[in-house]
């Protein structure tokens, strides 16, 4: 029975120090490798607040197997409260994995974590929340495609997980606007089960969206046997494999009109734009029916940025 906490040191390739903070649990008795990682945007408070708090109460008797815990994956962004990318280089480092050894900062950042962390797991469960200026509806999304026994274990993160929003990610499907890089889906198609775990938004610390994170990183480890106590699966939740994300068509002052969780028939309206002395500029639609998982919660929009990720 063993806890170890460490700041990862490594060197990024123009000779910056990178730094990870990695708690790393070890039970007495057999049991799978769990790989949590949280603070990937340093700026997603309840992930950090909920894997810290995980950390700091566990009880390791109630361990088996091994939980390592990446507490702050991104710790430029959170030493500079920076939203979306790492400062260093502007990069997102949700966009850059499995990272590159001879890359930007961001690039080596990602190469460390999956290299030197998230690879040795058998499973990966990677904790976020809705940015600084984005709104959502709890989800986890999830991938398959590598193999039977990998996207058994993806799609049972996902229903342990404690939200009713669940989207599966096949690897092998170009279907849909899935950015690439994500961390992941880089775990799983390098045999690692993985998913993203989404609740909380705009920069806020509410206790129920630390419980729903807490709960998430419990109740999966449950599953697996990484945690003792009974497991419990979400009853009745809804199934996703598509996403579509709507893009602004025009600059100006955005105004939303619908929730993150609203269901939307096709050529339904988002929001409406205005221009910057108040006169309506046009509508933003959605093209497809689907489910608003999460959007922009910024009113400053410009042609062709982000407004929504809707799925169906
Ligand atoms: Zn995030």
């Amino acid at each position: 029975m063993k806890k170890t906490e460490e700041i990862l040191i490594c060197t990024s390739a123009d000779g910056k120090e990178i730094r990870i903070p990695v708690v790393r649990l070890e039970g007495d008795r057999p049991g799978p490798h769990a790989v949590i990682t949280a603070g990937i945007h340093g700026c997603e408070y309840p992930p950090i607040l909920a894997a810290t708090e995980f950390a700091r109460t566990v009880d390791l008797r109630a361990i088996s197997g091994i939980v390592t815990i990446v507490t702050i994956a991104t710790l430029p962004s959170f030493e500079t409260r920076t939203p979306f990318v790492n400062p260093i280089d502007g990069k997102n480092p949700n966009r850059f994995f499995p990272g590159d050894e001879n890359g930007t900062y961001t690039e080596n950042l990602t190469w460390h974590l999956f290299h030197d962390i998230i690879e040795k797991g058998d499973y990966h469960i990677d904790l976020h929340c809705g940015d600084m200026t984005e709104t959502l509806a709890g989800f986890c999304e999830f991938g398959t495609g590598y193999s039977d026994e990998v996207d058994r274990m993806s799609r049972d993160i996902a229903l342990y997980s404690g939200v009713k929003n669940l989207v599966e990610s096949n690897i092998n499907s170009d279907e849909g606007d899935l950015p690439p890089g994500l961390n992941y889906v880089n775990s799983v198609k390098h045999g690692v089960a993985g998913a993203i775990f989404e609740i909380g938004q705009m920069g806020r610390t509410d206790r129920e969206y630390v419980e729903a994170q807490l709960f998430c990183i419990r109740n999966v480890l449950r599953h697996f046997g990484n945690l003792d106590g009974e497991a419990v699966a979400t009853p009745d939740p809804d199934w996703f494999t598509t996403y579509e994300t709507v893009y602004s068509p025009a600059k100006g002052i955005f105004v939303r009109t619908v929730e993150a969780g609203d269901d939307l028939a096709a050529g339904d309206r988002i929001g409406e734009i205005y221009d910057y002395f108040g006169n309506y500029v046009t509508d933003v639609r959605c093209k497809k029916a689907a489910r608003i998982l999460y959007m922009t919660s910024s009113i400053a929009v410009d042609k062709d940025t982000f407004i929504a990720d809707t799925v169906y």
